[in-house]
């Protein structure tokens, strides 16, 4: 926790693969802006896990504890494991994924900005599953008004705090009657204590297709554990490009920031991995811990690189490395 007046303690897991890489590139970002951080490294993932017999030490559980925020790279085989443990451990509620087309890339329109704020701890995926005979499984979709109203309520709080003027609820409640109608009540009585926030509600479905007819229409997102799964891969494919996409785990006692990709092997190690979405997650953090400057900082410098387009990846169709993309932003600081 933070020591004194404007230092953060922040974990860095750098992870596998490309996700050391990009870590990397991202502390020197986050160097040059003089920032009062403290990082305590730890360790995670499959290389983890061959060294010490365990993808995700207690030692780093600890260090995610005792910080701030966590910046965290990559984890290959392993990344399930680690993030599920690290989100219960943390009790991180909200996933947060951004949706915001840069310049330059394989974005389906340029005027595409909203978040997507999906929960985090129930739903589809919190009850185990059941077998019940060879022929047929069961599984149980949990909704309560507890998790619900938190995750609702962190979408209005993020749309107040952030300047946007709506907030979408997303359900099935004609279907599921009971536990989506239950959502989408909740969604409005916990809106009406934002008068000022537009307020409406679809149903999943029709989310999927005006997504792609008009995704210009949306600023939050509010929807359960598996359709925000879902919603938020069909928001990536909108704006193009694993290496663009940042996110964020959050929750009551700390948050956990992260690129949308993996450890990539297939480009591991070659110094050609895009840092951006990495960068773009250290800005979600800045913007967590209230580092507003810094964020918009390296936020506008990334958006100089994408749009001068002359220092780029390989993903985005350069032929810069990830030195040399990370040099470029630290000049347009
Ligand atoms: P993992 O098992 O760790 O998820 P993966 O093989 O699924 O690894 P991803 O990291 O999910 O790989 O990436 C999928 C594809 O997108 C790969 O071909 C990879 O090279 C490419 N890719 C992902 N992230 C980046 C990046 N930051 N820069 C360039 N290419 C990327
Ligand atoms: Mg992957």
């Amino acid at each position: 926790s933070k020591t004194k007046e404007n230092k953060y303690n922040i974990a860095v897991i750098p992870g596998d693969g490309i996700g050391r890489e990009v870590m990397e590139a991202t502390i020197s970002v986050l160097d040059a802006l003089n920032l009062d951080f403290d990082y305590v490294y730890g360790e995670a993932g499959d290389e983890c896990l061959e060294k010490t017999g365990t993808a995700l030490p207690e030692e780093t559980i600890e260090i995610v504890r005792a910080a701030d925020a966590c910046l965290f790279g990559a984890a290959g085989e392993t990344a399930a494991d680690v993030i599920v443990k690290l989100r219960q451990e943390m009790k991180m509620f909200a996933n947060l994924r951004p949706v915001k087309a840069y310049p330059n890339t394989n974005s389906i329109r340029d005027d595409i900005d909203f978040m997507i704020v999906r929960e985090n701890t129930e739903g589809l995926y919190i009850a185990d599953q059941e077998k019940l005979t060879d022929e047929g499984a069961v599984a149980k979709r949990i909704i309560t008004r507890e998790a619900e109203s938190r995750i609702i309520d962190y979408a209005f709080k993020y749309a107040e705090e952030n300047g946007k003027s709506k907030v979408t609820g997303v359900h099935k409640a004609n279907v599921l009657k009971k536990s989506d109608g239950l959502f989408r009540e909740i969604f409005y009585e916990v809106g009406q204590n934002y008068p000022d926030i537009e307020k409406e509600d679809f149903y999943v479905d029709a989310t999927a297709m005006y997504l792609i007819t008009q995704p210009q229409n949306f600023e939050v997102i509010v929807t359960t554990n598996l359709f925000g799964d879902i919603l938020s891969d069909e928001g990536a494919g909108l704006v193009g490009g694993l290496g663009l996409i940042p996110s964020a785990n959050i929750g009551n006692d700390g948050a956990l920031f992260e690129p949308v990709h993996g450890s990539a092997p297939d480009i591991a190690g070659k110094g050609i991995a895009n840092p951006i979405a990495m960068m773009l997650s250290a800005v979600m953090m800045l913007r967590y811990l209230g580092e507003v400057d810094a964020a918009d900082k390296v936020d506008n410098a990334i958006l100089k690189l994408l749009t001068d387009a002359k220092v780029l990846t390989g993903d985005l169709g350069g032929k810069a490395t990830t030195k040399e993309v990370t040099e470029e932003i630290i000049s347009l600081l």
